[in-house]
């Protein structure tokens, strides 16, 4: 497997698997005051409720169901707790609320109008609907196979749960953990966090600790939600540098001695005409992995269209030349494979061409004649436009 996707689901679950870390070590290590009965019983609920104004708030309508979800397993289990005749209840909430929590996980954000919105809310409460039919009383022997055996002896039962609520777990906490690696967000490292939190709390021996469990899966879907709206304000969509926003957040806290570099992809537009503008995308995400590696501290952001800017902070301008450079010859020698589109009805040959760009760049230091970040990179826009008017694909810097 690429390094690269390996470590991106990692840094996907880091936040989840801390904050579950830390509760996890809390629960062992203090034991709960008096006045936690009272607040663990008011917490999740209260979490949740947050949780799903804020979901609201940012049209995460996955996120709002799976608070809504989270909310109604919690109820049935503080129904059913300490009454074992209602064991069948606890099981089939326990095996609901996996199911519920990965189908989220799974499928794309839609409207809850939307078709696909009104199936998936079909998907979640039909279940519901049953479990409540089969644990009507005196119907419990239809239920058995919700409490009966089966695993073999290393998987069976964890903790509170039945076998069938065990695999249910262990097939979602699978399917969400394989879907990390192929999506990007922290929202899908967020589900699979709530999904082992809600997994403890419903295997938890007392409702005070499922209640702090579904705390916990409460609070990492939050911490997500609020990652991911970070996320999408400061980083560009399209090639995952920081953006605009991010870049003047850098300019209003810069000191005294910093370098600003321009960088414009050149003849673009002719590259676009000729490729088209998919393949023009592709390429920019691949200048924007070569600015990203940028050496010398520098820090790399998508200016806007065809634009970058790398930031240097306390660099004189001839400190950060060799640098820049590295990232011309780089982008200059990285190249994209486009295969030759097939005829209709024919196979793909593998045969297809590799295209390449280059960039010129413009760069200026901070100094009295230009104080401000903004007057610095006006100067290294002109310093890039003297690169562009000197041949292209080079490195101008302003004196
Ligand atoms: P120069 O060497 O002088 O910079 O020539 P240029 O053609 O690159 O300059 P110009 O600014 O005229 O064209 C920029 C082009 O970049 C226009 C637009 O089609 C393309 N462009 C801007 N943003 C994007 C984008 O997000 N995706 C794609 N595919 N193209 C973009
Ligand atoms: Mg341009
Ligand atoms: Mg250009």
């Amino acid at each position: 497997m690429d390094a690269s996707i390996l470590s991106g689901a990692l840094s996907k679950v880091a936040l989840p698997a801390l904050l579950l870390g830390a509760l996890l070590i809390a629960s062992h290590l203090f034991a709960p005051p008096p006045s936690w009965q009272a607040i663990s019983h008011a917490l999740p609920v209260a979490l949740m409720g947050a949780g799903a104004l804020l979901a609201i708030r940012f049209r995460r309508t996955r996120v709002v169901w799976a608070m809504g979800v989270m909310a109604a397993a919690l109820w049935i289990l503080r129904r059913a707790a300490g009454d074992p005749a209602l064991d069948v209840l606890r099981q089939g909430a326990s095996i609901w609320l996996p199911f519920a929590l990965s189908l989220l996980a799974l499928t794309r954000e839609r409207g809850a109008l939307t078709a696909e919105g009104l199936a998936r809310s079909g998907a979640l409460l039909a279940p519901l609907a049953l479990l409540a039919w089969i644990a009507r009383p005196g119907f419990s022997h239809q239920a058995a196979f919700l409490t009966t055996p089966f695993l073999p002896s290393p998987l069976s039962g964890f903790g509170a749960l039945g076998h069938a609520a065990t695999l249910a777990w262990i097939v979602a906490a699978l399917a969400v953990a394989s879907a990390l690696i192929r999506r990007q967000g922290p929202l899908t490292g967020g589900f699979l966090g709530a999904l082992v939190a809600a997994g403890v709390a419903t295997s938890a021996s007392s409702m005070s600790l499922s209640n702090l469990w579904m705390s916990g899966a409460a609070l990492v879907l939050v911490v997500a939600l609020v990652q991911e709206s970070y996320r999408m304000a400061f980083l560009d969509e399209l090639t995952r540098l920081p953006g605009r926003r991010a870049l003047n957040e850098a300019m209003m806290r810069l000191g005294r001695r910093y370098t600003l570099a321009m960088l414009d992809v050149d003849h673009f537009k002719q590259f676009n005409d000729k490729y088209g503008h998919d393949v023009g995308d592709r390429v920019l995400e691949l200048v924007a992995l070569q600015l990203s590696r940028v050496s010398g501290g520098g820090r790399a952001f998508r200016y806007g269209g065809e634009e970058f800017t790398i930031l240097f902070e306390g660099k004189e301008v001839e400190e950060v030349k060799e640098h820049l450079e590295a990232v011309r010859v780089a982008v200059e020698g990285a190249s994209l494979f486009i295969p030759t589109r097939p005829r209709a009805g024919q196979k793909p040959t593998g045969r297809g061409r590799k295209v390449s760009v280059t960039i010129s760049i413009g760069a200026a230091a901070r100094n009295d004649k230009r104080r401000s970040p903004d007057e610095v990179l006006t100067a290294a826009d002109k310093a890039l436009y003297q690169a562009k008017r000197k041949g292209r694909n080079q490195t101008f810097c302003s004196k």
